[in-house]
């Protein structure tokens, strides 16, 4: 396709400027950006990126999975992919995944802009639902993409009943045929910029984290049960307190991850029964979320948790149920795209350095089929899912320019 560069200015404002326009859709009355997956909200995003798309000479198209797919079709040989996600998690900020998908249309701007045509052709792919607050189905698209299973997923419910079956069913969509999006053996490389999330660039003064590998993840529900009694009468030393074997797992994972520099573990969400001022607790039911950055340290992981659950079950004399809820492995990213990230932040000027991602991104999952990197920025205070998201005009352009850098690397050669 040729594109007509003397066509207009398509994004003539600055990358805040479309990003502080995209978050006026789904904009909460309470503050933020609310565009969950599959919402109204979502798709009117998708609307207006499709048409900056379709102005930058993309072709534009949702895919089975309800990805967004814009294509710069020229050239010959397998495409680079570049993107992030324009879903948010509830009241969520501006830059969480619409970074990544803006920057990759500003870079474009500026490959426009110098005249650049790409020898292979180059898609920007905003993926349905990373982010799974509504379903529990996160990164759904990114999945389906890659191949990987979705049948789990179909009859998960939202907070009001809906399906994700039928919520798919509502735009004109099949759960059973999301599968079709699988396209990782069209690309020859994908490319993800994203805020850190993190304080490590800011609390050093660097403009670009260029990400070496991804944090795996495991995810699990815990259930204790003790002997629900009389708070008053039962004596300290006969009580069986599901709480209390609650509270030693918890502190016994915080010491395990204080222990060693890259494994984090966070009990998030726990309940007890039956939950009276008065009442010994004889349930507790809570998650547990640990993360770490090698599959040698995850798996020490899985052993750390199943026996400190069982050993402090013992220790209470509480019956207990462990259920994995959730597994992700680490991924190394490619070799290559690395240096290659490396090599356009040398060549704009950034300060840089070289780290992991403790947060989860499709980029994990598409890493397991193509060769990807990823850019970060920096977050102010390290704050991320909050309408405090901030990452300075400047630092975005950079960051935005370091993608044009290594997208032009890529694009050079077709095949
Ligand atoms: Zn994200």
């Amino acid at each position: 396709m040729l594109v007509d560069h003397q066509r207009g200015a398509p994004l003539a404002g600055s990358v805040t400027e479309t990003l502080e326009e995209l978050a006026t859709i789904g904009q909460s009355p309470r503050g933020g950006t609310t565009r969950v997956a599959w919402s109204n909200e979502l798709f009117r995003a998708y609307d207006w990126i499709g048409e900056r798309m379709r102005e930058l000479g993309l072709d534009v198209e949702v895919d089975p999975a309800g990805n967004l797919v814009g294509r710069w079709n020229v050239g010959t040989g397998k495409a680079i992919g570049t993107g992030s996600h324009l879903d948010t998690v509830p009241s969520g900020g501006r830059l969480d995944g619409a970074f990544g998908v803006v920057g990759a249309l500003h870079a474009i701007a500026l490959l426009h802009a110098e005249g650049f045509t790409p020898s292979r052709p180059l898609w920007v792919i905003a993926f349905m639902d990373e982010e799974g607050t509504r379903f529990n189905t996160a990164l759904f698209g990114s999945q389906a993409f890659t191949g990987g299973p979705l049948a789990d997923f179909a009859d998960r419910a939202d907070a009001e009943g809906t399906t994700l079956r039928s919520a798919m069913a509502g735009v004109g969509r099949d759960v059973e045929r999301a599968g079709d999006a699988q396209s990782t053996d069209q690309l020859a490389a994908f490319l993800e910029m994203h805020i850190e999330q993190g304080p490590l660039l800011e609390s050093e003064g660097l403009d670009i984290g260029v990400v070496t590998s991804i944090v795996g993840l495991r995810g699990y529900r815990v259930h204790l049960y003790g002997q629900a009694n009389h708070a008053g009468t039962t004596p300290t030393r006969l009580r069986r307190d599901a709480l209390a074997g609650a509270a030693r797992v918890v502190l016994e994972l915080r010491e395990f991850a204080r222990s060693r520099p890259d494994v984090t573990a966070n009990v998030g969400k726990i309940a007890v029964e039956p939950g009276g001022a008065n009442v010994i607790p004889g349930v507790a039911d809570f998650t547990i979320d640990v993360r770490a950055a090698t599959p040698d340290a995850v798996e020490e992981l899985d052993r750390v948790v199943e026996s400190t659950v069982a050993r402090i079950a013992h220790d209470e004399q509480l019956d207990y149920g462990l259920e994995r809820t959730f597994s992700l492995d680490p991924l190394e990213l490619d070799a290559t795209m690395v240096d290659t990230v490396e090599r356009a932040a040398v060549a704009e000027g950034a300060r840089w350095r070289r780290m992991p991602s403790g947060a989860g991104h499709d980029a994990m999952l598409v890493g397991r089929h193509v060769p990807t990197g990823m850019i970060f920025v920096p977050s102010r205070g390290g704050i991320s899912h909050s309408p405090e998201e901030y990452t300075s005009p400047d630092q975005l352009e950079l960051g935005t320019r370091v993608l044009a850098a290594a997208l032009r690397d890529l694009l050079r050669t077709g095949g």
